[in-house]
Order: structure tokens, then C-alpha cells, then sequence
């Protein structure tokens, strides 16, 4: 079939793309002194739009604003007032959610119904749960008198773009902290739509600046001596870096990193719903979820009707347009993205595990991968050890409940799991014995901003969402200065 994924003029109207964006610093949009970037909308691999970025100037002046607002109204303002504008930024969101959905379907690849039904209000909800708070620190159990940090100095990655943003944003806000985030720089557009959201709330000048650039910026923002809280989300290398860079100064640091996510599937879960588990858990948003479900370990004896079953239901899944509600699978986000997973795919190949690949038609033009499937996968093989972040699953079998645990803890990283069993105590005793900071069972993929989200080992440290995740914006023991 021939595909034209060109985004029709009435999509670019309701996503009321600009040819041209600016960053957001004190409280307006300026041009920045960074070499311009155009952002590619991946299912076509034509230019969406070109993105004005920053350079260190730039930065110097965003953490100045922020430091100004913090210092002379954000902290100093009642939790009660800042609430008002974090409910104010939420409604808005809630307002502008077809614009935001398309948008992040064009700049991202993501499929719509994705982006209308999880991201944008996900989004929204992470403000509303966020402005509840603002008012009763003093009843969250962090210490008598909770204090914000000061200037938090946030980067997050290209695969949920307006998500990783609530995340950072409105506990910062929530806590009386100021922000200087720079999206990533291949999805850099709703953020920017974003700091229109907090022209329209009237929300003090430089509470919020948005820096657009890529990994130059980030490092500039991350060291930078203004910086109070460095809030990291992005793969394990670059927040290795960042630790390092880190050591030593006073600067808090959070980091959420990568993850290798065993969804662990025993012979007596119910069949049919681990089989939607597995397929959400590996192939939501094109398997760009650091919590994906990328690694299936199925007791041996439902190993075959578990695979069978399993390949059946990801024949049906659609590939193709994001801005076609009956997409299933969007466009891969970046060419970068896409060669990293073909080669990790060849790599199975080369090491031995059997690849299937589900029939679809793969439209021609943008960036696109069928889903993938490797059984025979040994925990040795690359394919079991590093994140693929595409729509790829690996099976490993295993015949005792502590050979799956085993398995599930064998990779450096320990973001989350999935359980599939019927037996309630296996549950407890997974949930007790697997390394991962979110243990799902006969569930996958399920967030909500009262639940905290975090890794353990090299998935990184600290949690957002939550009581948990106010803690990680205020002043505590280890500062010496509750
Ligand atoms: P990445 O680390 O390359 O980039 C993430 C962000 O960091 C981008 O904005 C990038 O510009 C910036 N950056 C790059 N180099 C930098 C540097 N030296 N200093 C400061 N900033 C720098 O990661 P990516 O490929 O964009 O994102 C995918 C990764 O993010 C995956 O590994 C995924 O698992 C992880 N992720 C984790 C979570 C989580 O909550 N744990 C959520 C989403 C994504």
C-alpha cells in the first residue's frame, strides 16, 4: 500500500504549528544565541518546524530570571496562592488538550489515541494532584517547616515530551522552586506550547523558562554554579555523566534512567489478559518507555501457547499514521533512534536468538520498525541486557518461581516489573524479592501522579510522583538544615 503521512493542513491547524519558536526566558520568548534546530515530524521525516536554541548566555540569563522570581515572589508566596496558578496551568492544559495531543503526535510520531488518552491528560492530572499539595507541605511529613531549594535545573528526553515536563515541573512548582527545563531537542515543541500555558496562567515572570538545544545545553544547565536541584531524565550514560559532573557541589541530584523491565508471566496467570499486558507493555508508545516490559520471562510450561497466542495478537496491531485514531504504532521518534534499534535487533540475530517479525505494512517514508519478537533469548545476549527503548520483546522461559527472579533481577538496571499469576502470596513475595522500583501485577504500564516512580540500581535514584517525589524538591536532613 502507499502511504502519505504528510500532515494535512488541518492537522497542522489544530496543532497550530508555528514555523518558527523561541525559548521562554523571564517570562517571554526571545531568540536564542544557540544554533537554530529543526525538528522533524517522524512519520514523514519532513521538518515540522525550526526551534530557535540557546547558548550559555542564554542559560546564564534563564537561571538569573528564575533565581530573581524565586527569591522575590515564588517562594515568598503563600502555598495557597501558588496553587492557584499550578490548577490555573492545569485547566489550561485540559483546554488546549487537542492542540497538545496532535502536536505531540506530530513532533513525537506517538499515535494519537496515545497522546490524547495518556499524555496530555496525564499531564493535566500531575498538575491538579501537584496544585492539592501546594498548601499542606506542612502536613506531608518531610520535616516542621518545609523549605524549597531554589533554582531546579531540569532535562528530559524526547519519548513522553509534555509528561516528562509535568513531572518535573509541578512538584517544583508545588514546593515554591523556580525551573529552568530544556526539552529534549527532537520534541521541543510542547514545552513550548507550554510556556504559552504560563503567559496565559500569569504566572510570574522566570517561575518558568524553557531552554531548547541539545546535549551542550543540558550540560551547561546541569553545571551551572545558579543550579540548586538538578532534575535528570534521560538514558543511564548521560545521567552517569552527570553524577560526576555533580560530585562535590551542593547541587540535589535525582536521576531517572533506563530500565530492562521483566514482565514475568506464570502458568496459572489468566492467559488472555497477561497477553494485552505483554503486547501494552512492550509496544506502548513504539517501546519508547523506560519501564517498558521489554524482557517476557514465561514459565516453561505456557512458554508455547504464551508465544503463539501472543504473536497472533501482535499481527492485528496497526502500524502507521500517529494521527489516524486507529494507529497502534506509531512512528519511531528519530533516523538515530531507529538505526539504534536495528542494530540491537541484528545483534539477536548474530548471537542467536530466532526473530519474528509480525507481517504489517511498513509505510515507506518516516521512520518505522514492525513490531519484533526474539524468542530462544539467553540473559547473556544483548537483547536481554540493553535497552532497545523500540517495539522489540525478548522471551526467556524459566521453570521455578526463583529462576524467575533470577532472571528478572540479572540486568544493571531496575525500573519495574510485571507479575501474572493468580496466587496472591506470589505476588507479596515477587513484589519483596524483585529489584525494581515499580513491581505491576496483572497489570502493566498503570501511572498515577499519587504513586511515586523511580529506579533502583543504574535506572537511577529518587522518585517522582507522590509524597515521595515533594521530598526530592524541599530542604531535609541532609542538607543539615531542617
Ligand atoms: P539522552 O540521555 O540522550 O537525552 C536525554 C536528555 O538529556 C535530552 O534532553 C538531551 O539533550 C540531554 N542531554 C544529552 N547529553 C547531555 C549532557 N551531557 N548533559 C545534560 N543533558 C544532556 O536520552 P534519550 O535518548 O533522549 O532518552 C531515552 C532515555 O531516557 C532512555 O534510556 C530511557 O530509558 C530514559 N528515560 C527514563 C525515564 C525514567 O523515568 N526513568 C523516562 C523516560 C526516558
Amino acid at each position: 500500500p502507499v502511504f502519505d503521512y504528510a500532515p494535512a493542513p488541518e492537522n497542522r491547524d489544530i496543532a497550530r504549528v508555528k514555523q518558527y519558536y523561541q525559548p521562554f526566558i523571564g517570562g517571554g520568548f526571545v531568540d536564542g544565541g544557540g544554533e537554530p534546530l529543526k525538528t522533524l515530524n517522524p512519520a514523514t521525516g519532513e521538518v515540522l518546524a525550526e526551534v530557535s536554541t540557546v547558548s550559555s548566555p542564554d542559560v546564564d540569563s534563564a537561571v538569573g530570571a528564575a533565581r530573581k522570581a524565586f527569591e522575590r515572589v515564588w517562594s515568598p508566596m503563600s502555598g495557597s496562592e501558588r496553587a492557584k496558578y499550578i490548577f490555573r496551568i492545569a485547566r489550561l492544559i485540559q483546554e488546549r488538550a487537542r492542540e497538545l495531543a496532535v502536536l505531540e503526535s506530530l513532533d513525537n510520531g506517538k499515535p494519537i489515541r496515545e497522546s490524547r488518552d495518556a499524555d496530555i491528560p496525564t499531564a493535566a492530572a500531575h498538575f491538579f494532584y501537584h496544585a492539592g499539595w501546594a498548601d499542606k507541605l506542612d502536613y506531608a511529613g518531610l520535616g516542621p517547616n518545609p523549605r524549597p531549594l531554589g533554582v531546579a535545573g531540569q532535562v528530559i528526553p524526547w519519548n513522553f515530551p509534555l509528561l516528562m515536563l509535568a513531572w518535573k515541573i509541578a512538584p517544583a512548582l508545588a514546593t515554591g522552586n523556580t525551573v529552568v527545563l530544556k526539552p529534549a531537542e527532537t520534541t521541543p515543541l510542547t514545552a513550548l506550547v507550554f510556556a504559552e500555558i504560563c503567559q496565559q496562567a500569569e504566572l510570574p515572570p522566570g517561575v518558568v523558562n524553557i531552554v531548547p538545544g541539545a546535549g551542550d545545553v543540558g550540560e551547561m544547565l546541569v553545571t551551572h554554579p545558579g543550579i540548586d536541584k538538578v532534575a535528570f531524565t534521560g538514558s543511564t550514560e548521560v545521567g552517569k555523566l552527570i553524577q560526576r559532573q555533580l560530585a562535590g557541589t551542593r547541587t540535589r541530584l535525582t536521576l531517572e534512567l533506563g530500565g530492562k523491565a521483566a514482565n514475568i508471566v506464570f502458568d496459572d496467570a489468566p492467559i488472555d489478559q497477561a497477553i494485552e499486558g505483554i503486547v501494552n507493555g512492550i509496544f506502548f508508545n513504539q517501546g519508547h518507555v523506560c519501564c517498558a516490559g521489554s524482557r517476557l520471562l514465561v514459565q516453561e510450561s505456557v512458554a508455547d501457547e504464551v508465544v503463539a497466542k501472543l504473536r497472533a495478537r501482535v499481527e492485528t496491531l496497526r502500524l502507521g499514521d500517529p494521527l489516524d485514531k486507529n494507529t497502534d504504532i506509531g512512528a519511531i521518534n528519530s533516523a538515530e533512534q531507529l538505526a539504534k534499534i536495528r542494530e540491537l535487533v541484528a545483534s539477536g540475530e548474530d548471537e542467536g536468538a530466532q526473530r519474528w517479525t509480525s507481517p504489517c505494512p511498513v509505510p515507506e517514508k518516516g521512520f518505522f520498525f514492525a513490531p519484533t519478537v526474539f524468542s530462544g533469548v539467553e540473559s547473556s545476549m544483548r537483547i536481554a541486557r540493553e535497552e532497545i527503548f523500540g517495539p522489540v520483546l525478548s522471551v526467556q522461559t524459566f521453570r521455578t518461581p526463583d529462576e524467575a527472579v533470577t532472571k528478572a533481577n540479572t540486568t544493571p538496571y531496575g525500573l519495574s516489573a510485571g507479575v501474572w499469576t493468580e496466587k496472591g502470596s506470589r505476588i507479596l513475595w515477587l513484589t519483596s524479592k524483585l529489584r525494581a522500583g515499580v513491581v505491576w501485577a496483572n497489570t502493566f504500564n498503570r501511572f498515577d501522579p499519587s504513586a511515586p516512580f523511580g529506579g533502583y540500581k543504574e535506572s537511577g535514584f529518587g522518585r517522582e510522583g507522590g509524597r515521595s517525589g515533594l521530598a526530592a524538591y524541599l530542604k531535609g536532613d541532609d542538607d543539615g538544615e531542617v
